[in-house]
């Protein structure tokens, strides 16, 4: 058998991640390697930091990418700031909140969970119960943007209920971040994860994190070693925050920070709100072109996440045949739904760089002829 060079098609991302990286950014990826110590590339991390700082909105010293896709950030998230015995509040509305309790039990907690349906956001009044049932709880766990369903919950109001009840926030940010309204300092979000494949329109395997003064605390005063010796950040904290005094932690995906470096610029220039606001200007395009088909949408109106569009399945058509379609003929992908959703909806993103106006007319063109040849 002769191996090949790979070269992919050029498709157009409309699921739920990766979305379309920018010419930009891969540029960015194929320029040369350097050594993950060398000064200019210790340069472009300082650089790296602060645009993410930009992004997340927030001053936190104790933000930076880890060199792993987001679930690794999740991970970071839970196994710095749970340990052995405690109580965290996890609220389920989808696929994220069940991996948070995977990765509470497995850090030796005991997860409290507080379950919405699939489409729902996360119910303030159910976490304010669990919280008063739970005093001794130590951590409340939620998704911002729940991709598996398109939902998007009240993040301010939610870490305010964490607060009152001396419980630190983990926020999962994922989908959200630069796509929809986060501010982390005026939230006062404790621990944040994200991922670059989503809104930020980066190569996938990078997820930026950060945590707050309370956070770094937590972390200070915890009476087991964090059991995770890649995600220890008090190891990863000396890679990644002391200038030029920076040890050799592991070797960061040096390609993949000049693309991410990228990726926040465009974000910086074309300015955070106007990105959010193009995000939800094109989920309106979207969602009329939809309506004009007959395609109705899975959440209520005021919790619909603008990067990510769940519809039912109109009625007639062949969920797996339609995609199959979608991607053969128009080089389009769009999501299939997932867990209790799954044959019953699409997920249609509109992320980062694929949030724009041709996309849209591509996607409704395509599910017309497919809705006329029912
Ligand atoms: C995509 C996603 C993740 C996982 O990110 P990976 O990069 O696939 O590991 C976690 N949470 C949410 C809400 C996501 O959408």
């Amino acid at each position: 058998m002769t191996q090949n060079t790979f070269y992919p098609p050029a498709r157009t991302l409309m699921g739920p991640g990766p979305s379309d990286v920018s010419p930009r950014v891969l540029q960015a990826l194929s320029r040369p390697t350097i050594g993950h110590l060398d000064p200019q590339f210790i340069d472009l991390m300082d650089e790296i930091k602060s645009l993410l700082q930009y992004a997340f909105q927030t001053e936190n010293t104790l933000t930076m990418p880890i060199s792993a896709p987001g679930s690794a950030g999740m991970e970071a998230c839970f196994v710095n700031l749970v340990e052995p015995g405690d109580k965290v509040i996890v609220c389920q509305n989808g696929v994220f909140g069940g991996r948070m309790k995977e990765n509470v039990e497995r850090c030796g907690g005991q997860a409290i969970m507080v379950m919405d349906d699939w489409g729902s956001p996360v119910d303030p009044g159910k976490v304010e119960e669990a919280l008063k049932s739970h005093p001794d709880a130590r951590v409340l766990a939620f998704v911002h943007a729940e991709t598996s369903t398109g939902a998007s919950s009240d993040v301010k109001t939610l870490v305010e209920l964490a607060h009152r009840h001396d419980c630190l926030a983990i926020v999962d940010a994922v989908t959200s971040l630069a796509g929809s309204e986060l501010r982390v300092d005026a939230w006062d979000i404790d621990a944040i994860y994200s991922g670059t494949q989503k809104c930020l329109s980066c190569v996938p395997g990078i997820s930026p994190v950060s945590f707050n003064e309370r956070a770094q605390q937590r972390i200070a005063n915890r009476t087991h070693k964090v059991q995770s010796w890649f995600l220890d950040m008090n190891l990863i904290m000396a890679y990644w925050g002391k200038g030029a005094k920076r040890a050799y932690h592991h070797t960061a995906p040096v390609n993949a920070m000049y693309a991410l470096h990228e990726s926040l610029l465009m974000v910086q220039e074309e300015g955070l709100e106007n990105a959010w606001q193009r995000h939800y200007d094109n989920h309106m395009k979207l969602r009329t072109g939809l309506e004009a088909l007959g395609i109705q949408f899975v959440v209520d109106e005021k919790s619909r996440l603008p990067q990510l569009n769940s519809v039912y399945i109109p009625e007639g058509v062949d969920d797996a045949k339609a995609r199959s379609r979608l991607l053969e003929t128009y080089n389009l992908e769009i999501g299939a739904g997932l867990g209790d959703l799954a044959g019953k909806v699409w997920r249609i993103g509109l992320m980062g760089y694929a949030s724009k106006a041709e996309n849209i007319a591509l996607c409704i063109s395509a599910l017309k002829e497919i809705l006329a040849d029912r």
